[in-house]
């Protein structure tokens, strides 16, 4: 279902930096802070880093100490956001326990707020406006499209209400009129609720807890957890990751399965891109890109 998507999408945006470049003279640049040396984050920030160079854009990586001071932090974002050649910028989370996630986020301007997670944006999508859309949802959002075409009249079921998966995913999913039910930790008979649904997205950060008998015939699946398990096949004291249904049983089932890994995360960076070249668009007055957007 994902296998060629994510490279497409690099690709379109790709295209689009080389028109801006030689039409416009600009360059899309996105800055990425990352505070402490949390071994997952760095990949994370590395892969990022690589992949916005790679789509021609100009990439800046701010490093800072774990015990860097909130003020410290805010300078920095500060400077970023005053800075032209900046036009996305993401703070990688989470944060250090002693820096504020909620102060921090509303620091970035809401323009260069390539995750969607400032308290603007969030009420923009919400209320079915122009936003920077949340990066994983938006990415489930182009998967779904693409296999769907038009996603109006399904019956979608949301595991989960986290800010930065379930509740932006059921608003993107309500946008494109799916009827949208949203599922969390206190929802009574989940597999008869997810046995309704003809797209079932789960982000809840629970190994495999979805097996193959919630599903419904046909309907499509969309992993976005990720868990690391214990894998004594591989040898003794090695892990794996897992998504949060059991992709083996729900294969059999579904129409349309997501892995992982290999699934839900490179969408997620194709439309950090894809954020961040909306942005540059946007802050130049520029039409935006086609397909790239919610
Ligand atoms: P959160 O922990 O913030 O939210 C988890 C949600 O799952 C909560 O709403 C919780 O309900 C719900 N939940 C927990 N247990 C159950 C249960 N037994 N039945 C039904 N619902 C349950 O997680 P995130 O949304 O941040 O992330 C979810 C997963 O997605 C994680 O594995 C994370 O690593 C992954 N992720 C992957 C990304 C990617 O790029 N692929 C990006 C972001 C996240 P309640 O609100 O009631 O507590």
């Amino acid at each position: 279902m994902v296998k060629h998507l994510p490279a497409r999408v690099r690709g379109q945006v790709a295209e689009h930096v080389v028109r801006l470049k030689a039409e416009h003279a600009i360059i899309p640049g996105l800055a990425v802070v990352l505070v402490g040396e949390d071994p997952a984050s760095q990949v994370y920030v590395r892969s990022k880093g690589k992949l916005t160079v790679e789509v021609g854009m100009h990439s800046v990586e701010h490093k800072l100490d774990v015990d860097t001071s909130e003020a410290d932090l805010l300078a920095v974002i500060d400077q970023l956001n005053a800075d032209a050649a900046i036009h996305g910028i993401l703070v990688q989370l989470p944060l250090p326990n002693h820096l504020n996630e909620d102060l921090v986020i509303s620091s970035i301007s809401p323009a260069k707020d390539v995750d969607g997670f400032h308290i603007s944006n969030v009420g923009l999508l919400g209320t079915g406006q122009k936003s920077m859309v949340p990066c994983t949802p938006l990415g489930c959002l182009m998967m779904l499209r693409d296999h769907f075409g038009s996603l109006s009249g399904c019956d979608a079921v949301v595991i989960g209400r986290s800010n930065i998966v379930g509740k932006p995913m059921a608003q993107l999913l309500l946008g494109d009129s799916c009827t949208v039910t949203i599922a969390h930790s206190r929802t009574k008979d989940l597999a008869d609720v997810v046995r309704r649904a003809d797209i079932v997205v789960a982000a809840v950060g629970r190994a495999e807890m979805v097996p193959g008998d919630w599903i419904k015939p046909g309907a499509v699946v969309i992993d976005v957890g990720i868990n690391r398990i214990p894998a004594p096949e591989k040898g003794e004291g090695k892990m794996k990751l897992v998504g949060d249904v059991d992709y083996a049983t729900c294969a059999e089932v579904a129409g349309a399965i997501t892995p992982v890994p290999g699934g839900v995360g490179p969408m997620t960076i194709a439309c950090l891109l894809a954020n961040t070249l909306t942005a540059t668009c946007r802050a130049n007055g520029l039409p935006e890109p086609e397909g790239l957007t919610s």
